[in-house]
């Protein structure tokens, strides 16, 4: 059971980082297809998780809370906002969504993402 809760956990924390670089990287302003996307992603995600238990909960959360679809700005902050209620349900500390803008970078040699840390 310990040996499965580390997995479990290694395999959250892959995909957070997924989700928070994907919305890093949204459109600042999508176009209704790139919406449509998002929006199709998120509920195609949440019933193909491979953590049953944790899929079950995140789809209740995507019916009181829908996606964020507008703009990267809306985006990040949904998805940081979900993730906080996730960390609730675990007992884990806040994330401080303010800062988000900053911290998922893709490593895409591109526009926006040529600083390095
Ligand atoms: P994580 O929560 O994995 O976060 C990784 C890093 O992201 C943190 O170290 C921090 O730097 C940053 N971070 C933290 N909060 C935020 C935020 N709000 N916004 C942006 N960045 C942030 N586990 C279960 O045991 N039961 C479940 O029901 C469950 N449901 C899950 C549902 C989903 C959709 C996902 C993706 C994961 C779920 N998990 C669940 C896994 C769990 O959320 C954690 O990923 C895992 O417990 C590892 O936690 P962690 O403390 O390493 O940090």
């Amino acid at each position: 059971e310990l040996k499965n809760d580390t997995i479990k956990a290694e395999l959250g924390r892959g995909t957070w980082k997924l989700l928070h670089t994907m919305m890093a990287r949204f459109p600042e302003n999508p176009t209704t297809s790139e919406k449509e996307a998002l929006r199709n992603f998120l509920h195609l995600f949440s019933r193909l998780y491979p953590c049953g238990e944790c899929a079950a909960e995140f789809q209740e959360i995507l019916k009181k809370y829908p996606p964020q679809v507008s703009s990267r700005e809306a985006a990040s902050q949904w998805a940081c906002a979900i993730h906080n209620m996730v960390n609730v349900r675990l007992k884990k500390e806040i994330f401080d969504c303010g800062s988000i803008a900053d911290k998922y970078k893709c490593g895409c040699d591109d526009e926006n993402d040529n600083k390095k840390d």
